[in-house]
């Protein structure tokens, strides 16, 4: 459960993050975005637009910045797409238009079998992941110690499946897992490299997404290729991790909450209290709020039924479940912080 200081003093957003990520007390739960928040009407606020947003640095950090300064969120998180190592790797890019996700074009694989995996020298160097250490560095010089600053590393599983292909990479998973635990093993170096850059540059917690999503691969998946690879980055990148997996993942959240990452960025698939009993205080929950339907769709009044649901379960941080849809309205994006406000002065009422 979650406990707050009573009476309440006054945290900064950064402290109030940092502290909820440890299951520590707080003045009031945080808002918090692992993952994007970026919309079209926030890059037109600050004309800062995708595709450039997520190749130049004073774009990526403006964008970024907006989370915090319009939406009031505790966290700014510039990482908005999944790409920007897989860009470095060498996969295939589509880097699209304003309102649209850049991809990797995953019908044209750099990469068949353990062998090819190479991670090049440039890693760091390239534009495409410089961008994120240098926006890193802009936010941390312009907001100090105010607020959580999220990078984003992604995890072995998702790199294989922009490098493989989605398909290859499952199908590999079936015929050899010895060898998919060969490519992942090789692939975890580009995870550790680009988190422990982003660490130097001055994040304060990284997003670890790693697709081994519930509607893909089993909770037995999870268990038998990604839970000791997981460990073992909890012990080598030295911030809190917020492990990022899409869809319904109650099947694997023992396992999750065994590796010691700080928190699970969990799917609105999942209940919240069904989560928090099988996490059982061991790691804490980040999330919940529907893209599709309720953020991208609905009105404040169903985000604050949300909010209220995962607060009233003792979830740690809340904010949208996944990167949000790029359309969606601002004021469905506000209503979250001033939801988690008006939840916890009722409460004092009481
Ligand atoms: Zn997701």
């Amino acid at each position: 459960m979650v406990t707050f200081s009573d009476p309440p003093r006054s945290m900064t957003s950064r402290q109030r993050v940092l502290a909820a990520l440890r299951r520590e007390p707080v003045d009031r739960t945080p808002a918090c975005n692992p993952t994007s928040v970026a919309t079209v009407e926030l890059m037109d606020l600050v004309d800062a637009h995708f595709p450039e947003a997520n190749r130049n640095p004073e774009k990526m950090a403006r964008l970024a910045a907006t989370g915090y300064t319009e939406l009031g969120f505790d966290s700014i998180m510039p990482v908005f797409s999944i790409i920007q190592e897989s860009s470095a790797l060498g996969c295939k890019m589509q880097w699209e238009e304003k309102d649209n996700w850049p991809t990797v074009k995953m019908s044209q694989p750099i990469w068949s079998e353990p062998e090819d995996i190479k991670i090049p020298d440039n890693l760091l160097t390239h534009p495409d992941t410089s961008c994120v250490l240098d926006a890193i560095r802009l936010l941390r010089k312009e907001f100090g110690d105010e607020v959580a600053i999220i990078g984003k590393t992604m995890g072995p599983w998702s790199l294989g499946y922009h490098c493989f292909g989605v398909e290859k990479f499952l199908l590999m998973s079936l015929d050899d897992p010895g060898k998919t635990m060969l490519c992942l093993e090789k692939m975890k170096e580009a995870t550790i490299r680009f988190g422990q850059a982003q660490i130097d540059a001055g994040a304060d917690a990284l997003t670890l997404p790693d697709h081994a999503t519930g509607d893909l691969v089993s909770g037995e998946y999870y268990d038998r290729f990604l839970r000791e690879l997981h460990i073992e980055f909890v012990d080598l990148i030295p911030i809190p991790l917020i492990l990022h997996i899409c869809g319904r993942t109650v099947d694997r959240m023992e396992y999750i909450a065994q590796t010691g990452m700080s928190a699970f960025h969990y799917d609105s698939k999942n209940g919240a209290d069904e989560s928090m009993d099988e996490v059982k205080d061991r790691i804490s929950l980040v999330g919940n709020i529907n893209n599709p339907e309720t953020l991208y769709a609905k009105g404040p009044e169903t985000v604050r039924q949300e909010v209220y649901k995962n607060l009233d379960a003792g979830v740690q941080l809340v904010g949208p479940e996944c990167a949000i849809p790029l359309q969606t309205p601002i004021e469905n994006l506000k209503e979250i912080p001033q939801a988690i406000r008006d939840w916890h002065s009722e409460r004092r009422a009481e």
